[in-house]
């Protein structure tokens, strides 16, 4: 599957709204969404001063949004949903517990990335074991009890040290622990609607994939 690979700030003037895809720079404000909030392209100002969305576009805004966020293909995207329709309960709330369970994402909230991006990419190099067992799978669904570990010879990689160094580091998630000496954490419990840190309307989703 190809993945985007053109400039990622444009996705996030796109949204109106920081979405975090470029690690340190994101804290600074050399942000362009700080300097330029209004949408990229020649038109991009003029949309900015447009009132009026219809409910379609502002649930599209709100999907195309979180999956960004994440770094999900449609296709993924849709399957997460899928399965976040058959676990019962609410829909929105399972969606985005599916999204923040992720491997990747786990990696990127513990802080041994700066971004979801660099997450992905230390799981794909097989730089992540989970419970003792390699894993090279971004999308692997961690579980409470699950020890996730960066392997024994990458723990001093720069990527890792830099980003645990990093002062613009994100508090640590509660459903989280984290030795970070050993480079270690552990899945405490699984996260609620309230532990995720994100300005969401998730509920804009499941309505515009239930029409
Ligand atoms: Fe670029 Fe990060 Fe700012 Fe988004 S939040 S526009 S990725 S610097």
């Amino acid at each position: 599957m190809a993945r985007y690979t053109g400039p990622v700030c444009k996705r996030c003037r796109r949204e109106g709204q920081k979405l975090f895809l470029k690690g340190q720079k994101c804290y600074t404000e050399k942000c362009p969404v700080e300097r330029r909030s209004y949408p990229p392209g020649q038109h991009g100002p003029a949309q900015a001063r447009r009132r009026k969305q219809s409910e379609y576009a502002v649930q599209l805004r709100e999907k195309q949004k979180v999956k960004r966020m994440y770094g999900l293909h449609e296709r993924q995207f849709r399957n997460l949903f899928s399965r976040a329709v058959k676990k019962g309960g609410v829909t929105g709330e399972n969606l985005l517990v599916g999204l923040e369970t992720r491997l990747d994402n786990v990696i990127f909230r513990l802080g041994f990335a700066s971004s979801r991006n660099q997450a992905r990419q230390l799981v794909r190099h097989r730089h992540v074991e989970v419970n003792g067992q390699l894993v090279d799978i971004p999308s692997y669904e961690v579980r409470p009890g699950d020890d996730i570990a960066i392997r024994m010879k990458s723990r001093e990689l720069d990527v890792v040290e830099g980003s645990l160094e990093s002062r613009t580091r994100p508090q640590l998630v509660e459903w989280l622990t984290l030795d970070e000496k050993k480079r270690v954490a552990r899945v405490v419990r699984a996260p609620t609607r309230d532990d995720i840190p994100m300005d969401v309307q998730e509920q804009l989703i499941v309505e515009l994939y239930s029409k």
